[in-house]
């Protein structure tokens, strides 16, 4: 059954594969209204199209907001060497895809612009995740909650998982080593 979130203003979701709903994971997500064949394009990432210089300080100021709050979202993606696209606005419903480790959907870009496309057949009533790729940078501040069988208990970037499993497994030795000693 069909159980759209009640809109907030200035919301919309202009794809028709997928609608907002209350996710298990986090606040609201999208989710599939129909089945979804792998590799389509179902809803694009729009927002502000910012230039590097802007685009950095707002990262910056929404790292100490997220530090402040707990909050892990930054919705800012890089589209090319001139531009990024900030996602945090009411009218970009791609931003309430939820992060995780053994996503259904990926973020690409075709053509300047941000996609989500289906990784695999996604079932009508699914909840749409990707990988959000963030880099190692200040992992411990964002917790992943996926409950994946595959989940590393960060997001990050699957390019990174090596070396977050290095670091997971130096830090359980070293609080280890110290609950032995006391
Ligand atoms: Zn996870």
């Amino acid at each position: 059954m069909s159980n759209p979130e009640p809109l907030l203003e200035g919301e919309r979701c202009d794809s028709a594969w997928c609608e907002i709903r209350r996710s298990g994971i986090h606040g609201r997500g999208l989710f599939a209204t129909r089945d979804i064949p792998k590799g389509t394009c179902i809803i694009e990432y729009i927002g502000e199209k910012l230039g590097k210089e802007e685009s950095n300080r707002r990262g910056w100021e929404r790292i100490d907001f997220a530090k402040k709050t707990g909050d892990a979202a930054v919705y800012i993606f890089t589209l090319n060497d001139d531009f990024d696209i900030d996602g945090n606005v009411p009218w970009n419903a791609a931003r309430l895809i939820n992060h995780s480790c053994a996503p259904n959907c990926e973020a690409y870009i075709d053509n300047d612009a941000i996609w989500i496309g289906a990784l695999r057949k996604i079932k009508k009533g699914e909840e749409l995740y990707y990988n959000y790729g963030f880099d190692l940078e200040s992992y411990e501040d964002h917790p992943c909650l996926c409950g994946s069988k595959k989940c590393v208990g960060y997001i990050a970037g699957e390019e990174f998982w090596p070396k977050l499993k290095k670091k997971l497994a130096a830090k359980t030795k070293t609080s280890k080593a110290r609950s032995r000693k006391s």
